[in-house]
């Protein structure tokens, strides 16, 4: 049970929503009577001493905006024992009792081993636009960036179409192609390559090729960066089918904007019961959400195992694509 104060942090790669949860976090904490100090820029603020203690005040504003107001960073340092180690005694010295990080995998990973050498509490939430955290169906910001990808996706249609293009669209994704499968899905793409499944392009050039002899004015192909990279793509495609080929990569607006309904709430909910969780004692878990509901995961197990693609998502696209 903590009857001092926390802390709150974002870390890696920014997402929309962050703000919200973070929001969240601070506004439980001072309605429960405990201090919340925000930690500045990631692990590397943390390392710099760039805690600052936060009021209500403090977080207005902020739930419509994107990107985080707590700021984000890497942090080479925090991959060392000793950097760790300063980590800490800096935590300790402003009498905080508990941390929440709100980050993707990595950062997760570095607060499941300050709280294994440094024994201070961790919740963690999942904040990544790539939907790649084990144990949670959902991640904070994901869904705004498969709605911008989406929104991007169709515009491209557009002119994809009154050219006789095709159009190849790269998503981010280095490893995990849920971006990709969601925005290609949605958006009706013809064919969506993802890290997680094998593809021929040979097949896909012959069908492209036989789709437009008879009549066809344009083809939509989603590739999540980790995959393959579109410029590389576009000019296989280019070679092999004789046909106008185009690139474009929607690179950080995927990160940007205000986030969604659905970020906003989720963001808000994960903020909410991390605060009550790490106030009244509760460590190493992260929360998430499994079919609507928030859930608790362990720490360790969910930086320790890869989440896979949704199968159920693949079969779908298998289907529709
Ligand atoms: P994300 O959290 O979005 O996956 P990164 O993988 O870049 O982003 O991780 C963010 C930061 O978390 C890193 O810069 C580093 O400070 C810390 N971190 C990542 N992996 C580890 C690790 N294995 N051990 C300790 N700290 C880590």
């Amino acid at each position: 049970m903590i009857t001092g104060a926390i802390a709150v942090m974002t870390s890696g790669g920014d997402s929309p929503g962050m703000n919200a949860a973070a929001r969240a976090v601070v506004r439980t904490a001072i309605a429960e009577g405990i201090k919340v100090f925000g930690i500045y820029n990631g692990y590397k603020g943390m390392l710099a001493d760039e805690i600052v203690e936060l009021n209500s005040r403090s977080v207005s504003d902020l739930i419509q905006r994107g990107g985080t107001f707590l700021g984000t960073a890497r942090c080479k340092e925090f991959k060392t024992v000793e950097g760790r180690r300063q980590g800490l005694d800096n935590l300790q010295k402003h009498g905080i009792e508990g941390l929440v990080i709100i980050g993707g995998d990595g950062s997760l990973t570095g607060g499941s081993m300050l709280s294994k050498e440094g024994g201070i509490p961790i919740v963690g939430l999942p904040g990544t636009i790539d939907n790649d955290v084990w144990g949670t169906d959902y991640t904070i910001g994901c869904d705004t960036a498969a709605n911008t990808a989406v929104d991007a996706i169709n515009k491209l249609r557009d002119t994809a179409s009154a050219h006789r293009r095709i159009m190849i669209v790269e998503v981010m994704g280095h490893t995990s192609g849920w971006l990709a499968m969601t925005s290609g899905i949605a958006s009706g793409a013809e064919y969506i390559i993802v890290p997680e499944v094998k593809y021929d392009i040979d097949e896909i050039c012959e069908e492209i090729v036989e789709s437009y002899n008879k009549g066809r004015r344009y083809t939509i192909i989603v590739v999540a960066e980790g995959a393959c990279s579109g410029v590389g793509l576009k000019n296989v495609v280019q070679e092999k089918t004789k046909i106008d080929t185009r690139v474009s990569i929607l690179g950080h607006i995927q990160r940007g904007g205000s986030p969604s309904l659905e970020d906003r709430i989720k963001a808000s909910m994960l903020g909410e019961r991390a605060a009550l969780a790490i106030i009244s004692g509760v460590n190493d878990v992260v929360f998430g959400f499994d079919e609507g509901k928030v859930v608790s995961i362990n720490l360790f197990d969910s930086v320790n195992n890869k989440k896979p693609l949704d199968p159920e998502l693949v079969r779908l696209a298998s289907v529709l694509v």
